[in-house]
């Protein structure tokens, strides 16, 4: 079932480019910069290093809170130290996505994030990226769009000289031009700091950049409520809060919004008590439109042919249903039309 699912053609428009680096490309860079050097003790096996290593940076089990796993986010964070390794890092993620059977990816990145404590610059971050991204579709027939994020939590200032670098790039640079498609508000959402990042959510919807915000994951649906009123997203990251409150639900179905959904990211950040209890099914019951997607699966040590299987026996998912929903998600892309017309054409007629 795996293999069929596997083949399955696939949407998916929620995974972190920078919260996924396969753990070769980690181990090898990491001993290269010494990043591990601490988790060596004298007499250690290579093979013991390596399972220490593997150790820290996969999240096998449900972490003590969001904030913890977006803790081990840091030490990947240190591996994309040059602008070769952020263009294999893009790469990677789009052959991840091919290999998995995705048709249509959308893939997220932070250059505020990766650019903390190094000296790259936004700019070459995003080209970089882009780069990546432009090489692997050389190789690999499916389409591809990115998603410029701010993280919420990390430096106010860096986040609008970020925004502004991209604004500039966006007018002169056709790679950029060509592949970046959205942009999204992420990481610990403070209900006191939502509306500090309109202006630059404005500024990027007027350069033609379509929105999603990462809301209602562990905060509760008043914060969805608000998101939508404050930034007009046409998309949600998680939003599974949302089942709480009936109103937002109304709101959501009225605005026609669409819940990027990632079940086993939400297990392991206790945003919910098991993958039973997550309310992917209750919101399609709400007539709520959703897509099922992988978030950090290399961080998370999952593909998305997990998460599908995962849906398969927890949630009694068929086949059928698995279409519907990326027939849904295809609608909900921000790639231009003409991406998702060839799309559509080939795979969801
Ligand atoms: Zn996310």
């Amino acid at each position: 079932m795996r293999e069929r699912l596997k083949s399955m053609p696939k949407v998916e428009l929620h995974r972190h480019l920078d919260g996924s680096l396969r753990f070769d490309t980690i181990f090898e860079h990491g001993q290269r910069l010494g990043i591990f050097d601490h988790l060596k003790s004298s007499g250690m096996k290579a093979e013991e290093f390596k399972r220490q290593v593997w150790n820290k940076v996969k999240i096998l089990n449900p972490m003590a809170s969001l904030q913890a796993v977006l803790d081990s986010f840091w030490l990947t964070q240190k591996v994309m130290d040059d602008e070769a390794i952020i263009e294999q890092v893009a790469f990677e993620n789009v052959e991840d996505c091919y290999r998995d059977g995705v048709v249509l990816a959308e893939l997220r990145f932070a250059p505020v994030f990766i650019a903390q404590g190094k000296k790259l610059s936004h700019a070459s971050i995003i080209q970089a990226v882009c780069r990546g991204v432009d090489k692997a579709l050389k190789k690999f027939p499916i389409q591809v769009g990115l998603i410029f994020i701010i993280p919420r939590g990390l430096d106010f200032a860096e986040n609008q000289a970020s925004t502004g670098t991209l604004v500039q790039l966006l007018q002169n640079d056709s790679l950029v031009k060509k592949y970046m498609v959205g942009a999204d508000l992420a990481d610990i959402e403070h209900f006191d700091a939502i509306p500090r990042f309109i202006p630059m959510i404005d500024e990027l919807r007027e350069c033609g950049l379509k929105i999603t915000i990462h809301s209602g994951e562990d905060t509760d649906a008043s914060f969805l409520a608000s998101s939508f009123e404050l930034y007009r997203p046409l998309r949600i990251g998680h939003g599974i809060k949302i089942i709480q409150d009936a109103k937002v639900m109304a709101k959501a179905r009225d605005l026609g919004i669409h819940f990027e959904l990632c079940p086993t990211s939400n297990y392991l950040t206790r945003c919910v008590p098991t993958l039973k209890q997550h309310p992917i099914r209750r919101m399609l019951e709400q007539g709520l439109l959703v897509s099922i997607n992988s978030d950090d699966p290399h961080l998370m040590n999952i593909d998305l042919i997990h998460e599908y299987t995962m849906l398969q026996d927890v949630h009694m998912f068929t086949l059928q249903e698995f279409f519907e929903i990326n027939k849904n998600a295809l609608q909900a892309s921000f790639l231009p039309e003409e991406n998702k017309k060839l799309v559509a054409q080939k795979y969801f007629n």
